[in-house]
């Protein structure tokens, strides 16, 4: 038996290492730099970075590393080792404060939407002391920021933590209004549930489309689905619980709190989610969780896609972005309290999160944006491409009744008993979980269920949190002048004219259904199906104005960000595009003559036996593979003239809109000729393994 304990973040430097390891004014000096955000002193940094090496390099470590998160959306790394030369062809362990709090990689190969055109080419990483460093294949990892030398963010983790900033100062205002003046700040928290599929390494390695874009592009869907709903929660096959084990232990050395594993709907699926971290540590854990997923995958034989929809026909993977606000002194705001005080408080803040996403429902849909997303998104596996909030009944009746003056009572001296009343009864209720809901309650946190399985979890949070920090920031503004005693009407107002203006985007139905579509555009909500379509949100004005308002992202910012998410579908579909020509020409048209000849050989084989015309089926069949050549043929022509237009394309933009309008809808007339062509020929006539295979083979 291992000792879990001792092995849970044996290769993190956390804080028993740092107590350990720093002397006591240099401990408690890092402790208020992460905790406050305080400036860290060069003196107080070299104590530090001696500490690290001194325990990195008796773990085994070598090298030190600046891990950072581009706009790749993977993370970037480059290995200095700690070896300096002292002359006489000697050497020692070196590491210092400097080398520690920043550095230099050449910037000038990660995407930077034009952003180093204007400015320079380089780049610098800047130490996130708030979240650990680790050790991982004998390298010290520092969690770093991305920037060029002007200060524009380059990375992920930049913005994310701006806009943590952004929420703890609004959130701290409205808290000592509220006459909670204990809290000093607050921060988000983040449990990203990550779905994904395992299947058989030596069937990948068969497949350019998995190989090259992670997803098959053709393939007759499987006689069995996921129609018997028997995989969802069902007992782990030996592989895969071998893999479990083996990631679950990989993650805990590494601090990364993995709690719960399970398969999930479609056959092949799982899922894993951890404890939840505050929201700049969650991103770092996700990041590594994902990369230690496929490395371990690796390892069993397996392969861990991390697509949005790896396959035609069944469930996609999804990231759930389970999202709550908690106070210095570990009060979560988003529960609902046991005192009258308590209570308003959290329907403050319940209010200003129903508030942002109504207002910024745009932003929340750009920020789940990606080709592979879109396959994803209401396609009735996943919520619709609407953003929506589920609140569940009861919640919704609270909000009904401070709408209707039903909640404080004609009178003013049963306000506080009323409120107390009302509010505690909605304890944390498992039952009536909304599945089909893009952004759902669920009793002290909300779930965005949008994301994609493969993206950074950072987007909507930097998204989330601004757009809260801005409700709360006029929350603020409207309830500042109130005297103390007046507060609580004054914040039952305002929650009246805000329910009243924001109720729009609450919905507890069923997201999945054409009603709830038709009913959303008489609501006015945003509808935005694809990615090119939803883009342009990103630099419409009002989103502009609060990203600068808030110091989240400057205008060259966002507008080089949009440009970089463009070019990412861009090149993604183009990839597809290109990908699915080769394996049509090169591997399935030829095993389509093929057969189609030995059929034909058969035939006259048969013929000469029977001295009469055999089989008519046989000839039909023949004739059919040749017919699905043929045509096949034609729109492969087809869909190279389209690819050439994608590429004349005047702008970005527009290149996006035709992947999107031209080049996908060719793609999959071509998947449907080819798929139905497959089922007519025997699997060892084929040239790569089929849906049965990849889906039953683990
Ligand atoms: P499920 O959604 O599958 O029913 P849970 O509700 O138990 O599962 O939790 C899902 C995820 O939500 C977990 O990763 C958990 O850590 C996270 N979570 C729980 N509380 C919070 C919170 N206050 N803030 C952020 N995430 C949370
Ligand atoms: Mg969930």
């Amino acid at each position: 038996m291992k000792d879990i304990p001792a092995l849970y973040g044996s290769l993190v430097f956390n804080d028993k290492v740092m107590r350990n390891k720093l002397p006591k004014d240099v401990y408690k000096a890092l402790k208020k730099t992460i905790e406050n955000g305080t400036h860290l002193e060069l003196d107080v940094a070299n104590s530090v970075a001696v500490a690290m090496k001194e325990w990195a390099v008796e773990n085994g470590a070598t090298h030190y590393t600046h891990w950072f998160q581009p706009m790749t959306g993977f993370t970037a790394e480059k290995h200095d080792s700690f070896v300096t030369p002292v002359g006489d062809g000697e050497v020692i362990m070196d590491f210092s404060g400097k080398e520690l709090v920043k550095g230099e990689p050449d910037a000038s190969s990660f995407p930077s939407g034009g952003l180093r055109a204007t400015f320079e080419a380089r780049g610098y990483t800047a130490w996130d002391p708030t979240s650990p460093a680790f050790i991982k294949d004998r390298t010290l990892y520092i969690p770093t920021a991305f920037c060029s030398y002007g200060g524009e963010a380059l990375d992920k983790k930049t913005p994310l933590l701006r806009s943590m900033e952004a929420l703890n100062k609004e959130a701290v205002k409205v808290l000592h209004l509220l006459g909670n003046t204990e809290v000093t700040s607050v921060s988000t928290t983040i449990g990203p549930e990550q779905e994904y599929f395992l299947i058989d390494k030596d069937l990948y390695e068969k497949r350019r489309d998995l190989i090259l874009c992670g997803r098959t592009l053709l393939g007759a869907p499987a006689p069995r689905g996921q129609e018997m709903e028997d995989h969802y929660f069902g007992a782990l096959k030996p592989r895969v619980a071998a893999y479990m084990h083996d990631l679950d232990e990989e993650l805990w050395k590494l601090g990364i709190p993995a709690k719960t594993k399970h398969n999930e709907v479609a056959p092949a699926q799982h899922e894993l989610a951890p404890v939840f971290s505050t929201a700049n540590v969650a991103v770092d854990y996700n990041q590594l969780t994902m990369e230690i997923m496929k490395k371990t995958a690796d390892k069993h034989n397996m392969v861990c896609l991390l697509h949005e929809k790896p396959f035609e026909g069944i469930n996609g993977s999804g990231k759930h972005n389970n999202w709550s606000i908690s106070t210095n002194q570990g009060e979560n705001l988003l529960a609902p309290g046991k005192t009258p005080a308590q209570n308003i408080q959290f329907l403050v803040f319940l209010m200003a999160v129903i508030k942002a996403v109504d207002e910024y429902a745009d932003l929340m849909r750009v920020s789940a944006a990606g080709a592979g997303n879109d396959h994803r998104l209401g396609g009735n596996e996943a919520p619709p491409a609407i953003v929506s909030i589920f609140l569940g009944d009861e919640l919704t009746a609270v909000l009904k009744s401070i709408e209707e003056d039903t909640y404080f009572g004609k009178q003013k001296a049963v306000q506080l008993e009323t409120g107390a009343h009302v509010l505690p009864h909605f304890i944390k209720d498992n039952t009536d979980r909304n599945r089909t809901s893009p952004f759902a309650f669920t009793g002290n946190k909300f779930e965005f269920r949008m994301l994609g399985s493969s993206a950074s979890v950072a987007t909507p949070n930097i998204v989330l949190n601004t757009a809260v920090a801005e409700a709360l920031s006029q929350f603020y503004e409207e309830l500042k002048d109130t005297a103390p005693e007046n507060m609580e009407h004054a914040v039952h107002e305002l929650i009246k004219r805000a329910i009243k203006k924001h109720k729009k985007v609450i919905f507890n139905g069923n997201g999945y259904t054409q009603e709830w579509v038709e009913e959303a555009e008489k609501r006015g909500l945003y509808n935005l199906p694809s990615t090119p379509d939803c883009l342009p949100a990103f630099i419409a004005d009002k989103n502009v104005d609060l990203f600068m308002k808030h110091h989240v992202f400057t205008k060259e910012e966002i507008f080089s960000r949009y440009e970089i998410l463009l070019e990412n579908y861009v090149k993604t579909v183009e990839i597809e595009a290109r990908t699915l020509k080769e394996m049509t020409v090169k591997d399935f048209l030829p095993a389509v003559a093929s057969y189609a000849s030995t059929v034909a050989d058969q035939t006259m084989a048969m013929k000469a036996f029977a001295q009469e015309v055999p089989t008519s089926e046989a000839q039909a069949l023949v004739a059919e593979l040749g017919t699905s050549y043929e045509k096949l043929s034609v729109s492969l022509k087809d869909l190279d003239e389209r690819i050439k237009v994608v590429s004349q394309a005047e702008s970005m933009q527009e290149a996006a809109d035709l992947c999107h309008t031209s080049l996908l809808p060719a793609m999959d007339a071509i998947r449907a000729e080819a798929d139905a062509a497959e089922t007519k020929i025997p699997d060892e006539e084929l040239p790569y393994p089929t849906y049965d295979a990849l889906l039953f083979s683990i």
